[in-house]
């Protein structure tokens, strides 16, 4: 005999619950259902351990999908501002780290007993280390077998993430139900993830891991100005990981090192001084040594300042302006903060998230083809898209 539910939601995550705190509040008989232990892994290790819960500009512009419209709904009907109130209902201290960026200033852990408090108080059960076999529809309701038992409910919310960072228990398992419903899930790849360096390059690089300089970085028509940071595979960093979500393998990405400073001018009143200084000096004095010395090696400039050649100080000013690295690769899922691409939104509808074509199906978070930038982006997508499809389901 199964159990019955109006509503089973299968992955614990931040949006699986922030749609049980909806649906429940509507009344619904709602289960959340996790392989894990513990819910709200992801949330745990979110921004060091502070979570970066939001991000007050929050807004279509700061999203990846195949179909940029798509997202605009569920943000619009549940905001940052939203999610804060629920913070300060809870009073949660928070702060405002940079660039919008809402942290908590204890720990992430209040988040999820925040959401937990939520959905105990919207009358819904969570049933953790529950491993799901099959997922069955009879054309009125959706059978889902677990490890301990089958519950039977007349709506399914598909909340189990990507595929970023399997040792966390991240699992292809949405687009394995997308399939099976027939639904179409586009490419997937690793987003917000460092990318590696060639290993003549990080040979050469010997010394920089751990250096980390303001650059603007670009690809195509996206930017973003912030700091990148030198590893011992290759480049990390809040720059390189946004910038890593706009380029494909064997890409060229572009970096303007210290965008601030006018080094044409920096060199030129550092002639006019003392011409005696060595090049790597000047450069020093707006960014990390090793840097530097880096730069003038690679561009074979040796020996004090009066005696370089106009030639090769405009090479140095066109690699500080517009530095070409041709990354051949990325650390992939392995430390991916999220997943690009998954179930293609064309198949879901944009208020409630639910699949066009199977009645009583949910798509939510970061499994539907809708990715945020680095800053708290990704969390009020899984909020607002577990708060929309609650209110349908
Ligand atoms: P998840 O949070 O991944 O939840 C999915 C749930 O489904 C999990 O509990 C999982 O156990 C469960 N599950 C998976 N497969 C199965 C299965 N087969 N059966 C049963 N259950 C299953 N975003 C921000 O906005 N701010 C940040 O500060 C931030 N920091 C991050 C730091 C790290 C290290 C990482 C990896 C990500 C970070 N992100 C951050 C991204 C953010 O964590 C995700 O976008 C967000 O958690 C997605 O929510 P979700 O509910 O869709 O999926």
């Amino acid at each position: 005999m199964a159990e019955r539910r109006d509503v089973v939601i299968i992955g614990a995550g931040a949006a699986g619950m922030m749609c049980a705190i909806e649906a429940g509040r509507r009344g619904r008989r709602v289960l959340v259902v996790d392989h894990a232990r513990a819910p709200g892994e992801k949330i745990r290790i979110s921004g060091g351990g502070r979570c970066n819960f939001t991000n007050i500009h929050a807004g279509p512009k700061n999203f990846l999908s195949a179909n940029p419209h798509f997202c605009k709904s569920a943000l619009a009907r549940y905001t940052p501002r939203d999610f804060l109130d629920l913070v300060e209902r809870h009073r949660i201290p928070w702060h405002e780290k940079t660039l919008g960026q809402l942290f908590c200033d204890n720990s992430a852990k209040d988040i999820i007993a925040m959401l937990l408090a939520e959905m105990k108080a919207a009358g819904t059960e969570l049933r953790l280390s529950t491993p799901i076999g099959a997922v069955e529809h009879d054309g009125r309701a959706f059978r889902v077998v677990t490890e301990h038992g089958t519950v039977e409910a007349s709506s399914l919310v598909v909340a189990t993430g990507g595929k970023s960072i399997p040792k966390m228990g991240a699992t292809g398992f949405a687009y394995r139900i997308a399939e099976q419903f027939g639904l179409t899930v586009t490419e997937t790849r690793a987003g917000l993830v460092p990318l590696t360096l060639d290993p003549a390059m990080l040979a050469a690089h010997e010394g920089l891991p751990g250096v980390a300089v303001d650059v603007v970085a670009r690809h195509g028509k996206a930017e973003f100005r912030e700091a990148a940071l030198f590893t011992h595979r290759g480049l990390s960093g809040p720059a390189i990981l946004q910038i890593s979500s706009y380029w494909r393998e064997g890409e060229e990405i572009a970096l303007t090192l210290c965008p601030d400073v006018d080094f044409a001018a920096a060199i030129a009143a550092a002639r006019r001084e003392n011409g005696r200084q060595a090049v790597q000096t000047v450069l020093a004095e707006h960014m990390p040594k090793k840097l530097a010395q880096l730069l003038v090696t690679e561009l074979g400039i040796d020996g004090p300042l009066a005696e370089q050649s106009g030639r090769r100080i405009e090479a140095l000013l066109q690699r500080l302006r517009d530095w070409r690295l041709r990354p051949p690769g990325s650390e992939g899922y392995r430390t991916a903060e999220v997943t690009l691409g998954g179930v293609d939104t064309a198949a879901l509808d944009s208020r409630s998230m639910a699949a066009k074509a199977v009645p009583g199906l949910y798509f939510i978070g970061e499994a539907v083809d809708v990715t945020g930038w680095l800053g708290g982006y990704n969390f009020q997508w899984a909020w607002a898209s577990g708060h929309a499809a609650g209110g349908h389901a």
